[in-house]
C-alpha cells in the first residue's frame, strides 16, 4: 500500500500539466475546459492502472517516464487527434474502391478546399448575382452537367434513391398510373434499395413484364395503355446475368416511348463519365451514352464511380426534369451548399477528362498501373522491415498477388490484379488480427483470405503508409 502511495505521488499536478506547451495548443484549438475535463479522466484512469498493476504484483516495476507532463502530453493529444469524434478516417485496406460502409468515394483535394470555402463563409447559395434576387440553387452545376453529358437541364438531390423516388412520384404516383420495368431489372443495392419497395412507396404501380433473364422490347409494347406514365431501365449493378439472357437496351426504349408518347427513365447507378475500358476494366455505360441514346431522365450517384459526394443527379430533358424539380419532395430532398460546393469542383474536373483520372480519386485508384501498387507495398514492407524486433519473432509479413474490386454496385464479379501486405501472426488467427488492426488509433480495415489477413494496397493511399508504420508500433504493444 505504501509504495501504491509513493507511485500515486509521482503523478504531476494537474496545472503543471496544463501548463505544457502542447497541451496548451490543444487548449487553444479545443478549450481550456475540454482539455482539463479530459486530462482529469486520463489522470484517473492512469491511476486505476496504476493500482490494478500493484494489486496484481506487489513488486511490478512502473517506469518512472509515465510520470511525466510530456507523457500526459502525448496521451491528450493522442486523444484529440484521434478519438475525439466517433466518426473518423480509416485506413482501407478491403481492396473495395467504393466501399459503401467505409464512405464510398474520397474528395479530390479541390472539393474539399471548395466546401471550406463555400461553408466557412456566405456564398451565393440560391442568389443570382447578376439581378440581384432569388437564384437556383442547381445553377451552379446545371451549367457544367449540360456541357459533359450534352443534356438540357439538371438537378441534382440528396442521393441517387431520392432522386428515383422523385422521378417515380412525380411521374407515377396515383391509382391509375402505371411504371413498366423488366423483371430482370428489380434489383436490391445493398441493403434496403430495393427498385419494387421504391416503387411502391413512390407511389407508383409497378407492371413487370419479360421473365428473369430475357425481356424484349415486343413485352413492354404489350403492356402499355393510357395509364402508362413511364418507361423504366435500371442498371443491375450488383449482379450480372450471363448466358440465355436478353435486354432491351436504351434505345429501344426510347423508340418505343416516342411511338406512345411516354416518358423514358433510366436508373444508371453508379454512372460514370469515363470509358472504363481504356484501363482495361468492364465497359460500364456513361450518362453520356445514355442522354445520347435519348433517355429523357437519367439518375445517378454522385459517390460511386464518379468519385464525388453523396448526391442523386438527375439529368435529361427540360421539360421532364423541370416537373422533377417542382415536386413539393424535392424539399425534402434537397442537396446542402457542402456537398454542392463539392459536386461543382469534382464536375469540374471532368471538363478535362486528364484532370479527372489524375486529381479524383476514385479514377486514380481504379486506373492504377500495378506496378505502382506493388512499389507502395514494397515501401511498406521495407519500412515494416526495419521494425524489427517484435516483429521478427511474432509477426511474419510477405507481398502477395490479389484481386481487388470496384465496390459500389458496379462492375460486379470483376477482379483487378492487387497487391497486398499479407499478416500472418504465431499465435492470433486471422479473425484475431483483423480485430486488433480494427482497434487502432487509426484503425485499419482489411480482407481475410486463405486464413491470411491482407492490407489491400490498391486503397491504401500514400499518405497512409506512414501511420500504417506508426499504428504497427501500437500493434506490437497490444500484442505482447
Ligand atoms: C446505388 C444505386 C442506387 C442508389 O443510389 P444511392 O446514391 O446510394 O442512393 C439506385 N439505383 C441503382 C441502380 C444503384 O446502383
Amino acid at each position: 500500500m505504501n509504495r501504491l502511495n509513493e507511485y500515486l505521488r509521482k503523478f504531476p499536478k494537474i496545472q503543471l500539466i496544463l501548463q505544457d506547451e502542447d497541451v496548451k495548443k490543444l487548449i487553444d484549438k479545443y478549450s481550456y475546459n475540454a482539455v482539463k475535463d479530459k486530462l482529469e479522466e486520463i489522470l484517473s484512469e492512469e491511476k486505476e492502472k496504476i493500482k490494478i498493476k500493484i494489486n496484481i504484483k506487489d513488486n511490478a516495476i512502473l517506469e518512472d517516464n509515465i510520470f511525466t507532463t510530456e507523457h500526459f502530453a502525448f496521451l491528450l493529444n493522442d486523444y484529440f487527434n484521434n478519438f475525439s469524434f466517433s466518426l473518423k478516417r480509416v485506413i482501407n485496406g478491403t481492396g473495395v474502391v467504393v466501399h459503401t460502409n467505409l464512405g464510398r468515394s474520397i474528395l479530390p483535394k479541390a472539393a474539399v478546399e471548395n466546401v471550406f470555402k463555400i461553408s466557412s463563409s456566405y456564398s451565393n447559395l440560391e442568389f443570382n448575382l447578376e439581378e440581384g434576387k432569388r437564384g437556383r440553387r442547381y445553377s451552379h452545376v446545371e451549367i457544367l452537367l449540360n456541357r459533359i453529358l450534352n443534356c438540357e437541364a439538371a438537378i441534382v438531390v440528396n442521393n441517387n434513391a431520392a432522386a428515383v423516388f422523385m422521378a417515380l412520384n412525380t411521374f407515377a404516383a396515383g391509382i391509375k398510373k402505371e411504371v413498366i420495368v423488366s423483371r430482370g431489372e428489380l434489383v436490391e443495392i445493398g441493403g434496403s434499395f430495393r427498385i419494387p419497395d421504391i416503387m411502391k412507396a413512390s407511389g407508383a404501380q409497378l407492371i413487370e413484364v419479360g421473365t428473369t433473364n430475357k425481356t424484349k422490347i415486343n413485352d413492354y409494347e404489350l403492356e402499355i395503355n393510357e395509364n402508362t406514365a413511364l418507361l423504366l431501365k435500371v442498371h443491375h449493378s450488383n449482379f450480372k446475368m450471363t448466358g440465355f439472357v436478353h435486354e432491351v437496351n436504351s434505345k429501344e426504349l426510347v423508340e418505343t416511348g416516342k411511338k406512345y408518347n411516354i416518358p423514358v427513365m433510366e436508373d444508371l447507378g453508379s454512372g460514370s463519365f469515363i470509358k472504363f475500358e481504356k484501363f482495361g476494366l468492364p465497359k460500364e455505360p456513361t450518362a453520356q451514352e445514355v442522354v445520347n441514346a435519348g433517355i429523357d431522365i437519367v439518375t445517378f450517384s454522385g459517390d460511386k464511380l464518379l468519385g464525388g459526394p453523396q448526391a442523386g443527379i438527375i439529368a435529361g430533358k427540360k421539360e421532364y426534369v423541370d416537373l422533377i424539380a417542382k415536386n413539393p419532395l424535392n424539399r425534402a430532398f434537397r442537396i446542402d451548399k457542402m456537398t454542392l460546393a463539392a459536386l461543382e469542383a469534382v464536375l469540374f474536373e471532368y471538363l478535362d477528362i486528364n484532370n479527372a483520372i489524375k486529381n479524383i480519386p476514385t479514377l486514380r485508384l481504379l486506373s492504377q498501373n500495378i506496378s505502382e501498387i506493388k512499389k507502395r507495398g514494397l515501401k511498406l514492407f521495407n519500412k515494416i522491415k526495419k521494425l524489427e524486433n517484435i516483429y521478427t519473432i511474432l509477426y511474419t509479413f510477405n507481398i502477395i498477388e490479389d484481386f481487388s474490386i470496384v465496390g459500389g454496385g458496379a462492375m460486379p464479379d470483376y477482379e483487378i490484379k492487387t497487391y497486398c501486405l499479407s499478416v500472418t501472426h504465431k499465435f492470433f488467427a486471422a479473425e484475431k488480427l483483423s480485430e486488433i488492426f480494427r482497434g487502432l488509433q487509426i484503425p485499419i480495415i482489411g480482407k481475410i483470405k486463405d486464413g491470411k489477413f491482407l492490407i489491400d494496397l490498391r486503397t491504401v493511399l500514400d499518405d497512409d503508409i506512414n501511420d500504417i508504420i506508426g499504428n504497427f508500433i501500437k500493434v506490437s504493444q497490444i500484442s505482447n
